[in-house]
């Protein structure tokens, strides 16, 4: 049932939404690049594992590496070709990161090997996790965090609802939007597989009421025998967080340091949920995905079926090119995504969006001191101190960030850098922060070992 009154969390920013130039706009494929470039780190977790050599031929949908561990998953071509060389390549992320670039066949129909389409109906939740593995899915959010991990919570935490995600509150983004309206019947068929798998009896869209559009298609196509509700939401950033979704839908908190199916929930990306329903439809892995290619600096504004893997500038010039005020290009969006200065950055399988921002739009670099205004601390939607965070990231005191600031329980939302005053760029120093403290505990040397007693009495304490 459709919930008119637009639910919300305390804290969060109003950035303008500017998703007037795209939200309109029906999704269309771009054609194939001439190459594409696969990383093997598209994913939370372990890299994939490279099972292709130079000049190996494959056909679109082969799986070109695996998956290294439980917390990985394949990667695929998503085009016909040869393997024209495996090497460091410009990742999203701003490293070099191992890549397998393929020269896709010109004249190719790029139709993919016969394969088996799963029957879901007869899949035990084992198989219905190892086929969305296999299938290389990922949370399409931004996050890329390994779909079939979060369809495997340990039996003592039962699950009581699945969220799906549809807030999309990043400015200019429309790919979930643009899902929702066009394909409601294959969200709703990743709905009941998901729901199944978890044997949860709920699940809720929750979708801002700026896209009433999309509440609209997805609540006229609810099946009749799925408990689904359409929540509408009030348009604030970051509404489309795990917690605050959770918080706003369900009134439960997630404790820190705790994950969403502690408090009985499983929040999955709109997009990643139509994604599990094309891998029961066609059997086709994730080659492919919607991204929004946007702003003021763009020719022409679209929303595109992409080949995972198709290089920026390519995208870009199917799109008509960049204006001549282009100031930067930016994947994911304002507030969460990151700077591309390299036209050879592939799309990944995490990227949700292209925006090209003019000098208007981009926040000044020069910054000032911290004027102790608050306006930080009011905007965190997780009452974090983002001042003091900011001081003491600036002295390199990572460990007191975590142990007293709790750097934990920032989700790197922007939302404080995008109100200072200062210019301060709080956010990206919490990302750098987070990162060092990763580093430093990869770097540490592991616990002595025990002696057999202290063995002994560790088991019997677990
Ligand atoms: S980036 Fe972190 S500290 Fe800043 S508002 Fe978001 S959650 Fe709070
Ligand atoms: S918003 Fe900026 S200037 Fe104001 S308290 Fe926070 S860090 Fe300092």
């Amino acid at each position: 049932m459709l919930n008119l009154f637009g639910h919300t969390f305390r804290h969060g920013v109003h950035p303008p939404e500017s998703k007037g130039l795209t939200e309109h706009v029906p999704i269309r494929r771009m054609p194939f690049p001439k190459r594409i470039a696969l990383p093997l780190r598209q994913h939370a977790g372990k890299p994939a594992k490279c099972l292709v050599r130079k000049g190996d031929r494959v056909e679109r949908g082969d799986k070109i590496a695996e998956a290294d561990g439980y917390v990985s998953v394949p990667i695929h071509a998503s085009a016909a070709g040869t393997v024209a060389e495996i090497g460091w390549w410009p990742h999203p992320d701003g490293s070099m990161v191992e890549t397998v670039v393929i020269d896709v066949e010109h004249y190719s129909p790029q139709i993919p090997r016969p394969r088996m389409v799963p029957d879901w109906h007869g899949l035990t939740p084992d198989q219905v996790r190892a086929a969305v593995q296999e299938g290389g899915v990922v949370g399409l959010g931004g996050a890329a965090f390994p779909t079939h991990v979060k369809l495997a919570p340990p039996e003592e935490l039962p699950i009581e609802w699945l969220l799906v995600n549809g807030a999309e509150c990043e400015p200019y983004l429309t790919t979930d939007h643009r899902t929702m309206v066009e394909y409601p019947e294959r969200v709703h068929f990743g709905i009941r597989i998901m729901m199944q798998c978890l044997g949860v009896k709920r699940a809720v869209i929750g979708v801002e009421m700026n896209k009433p559009d999309a509440i609209e298609a997805l609540q006229r196509t609810i099946p009749a025998d799925l408990d689904v509700t359409v929540r509408g939401l009030t348009v604030k950033y970051p509404q489309g967080a795990e917690k605050m979704l959770i918080n706003v839908v369900t009134g439960r908190e997630v404790p820190s340091g705790k994950l969403p199916m502690h408090v009985g929930t499983v929040v999955q990306n709109v997009g990643s949920i139509a994604t599990i329903a094309e891998i029961f439809e066609t059997g086709l892995p994730l080659i492919e995905r919607v991204v929004t290619v946007t702003g003021p600096g763009v020719r022409r504004p679209s929303n595109l079926i992409v080949p995972v893997g198709a290089m920026l500038g390519d995208v870009l010039d199917f799109c008509g090119g960049i204006t001549d005020d282009a100031e930067e290009i930016v994947f994911g969006g304002p507030m969460m995504g990151s700077s591309q200065p390299d036209m050879r950055t592939p799309i990944t399988k995490g990227t949700t969006g292209v925006v090209v921002l003019t000098a208007s739009e981009v926040k000044p670099k020069k910054t000032y001191p911290c004027i102790k205004c608050g306006h930080c601390l009011d905007a965190c939607p997780v009452f974090l101190n983002p001042s003091q965070l900011g001081l003491l990231a600036q002295a390199g005191r990572y460990d007191e960030m975590q142990t007293r600031y709790h750097l934990q329980d920032c989700m790197l939302c922007g939302s404080c850098s995008y109100v200072c005053p200062s210019n301060i760029p709080l956010s990206q120093m919490f990302a750098l922060s987070k990162s060092a403290l990763r580093k430093q505990a990869a770097a540490a040397p592991p616990p002595p070992p025990k002696t057999e007693d202290e063995g002994a009495e560790g088991a019997k304490v677990a």
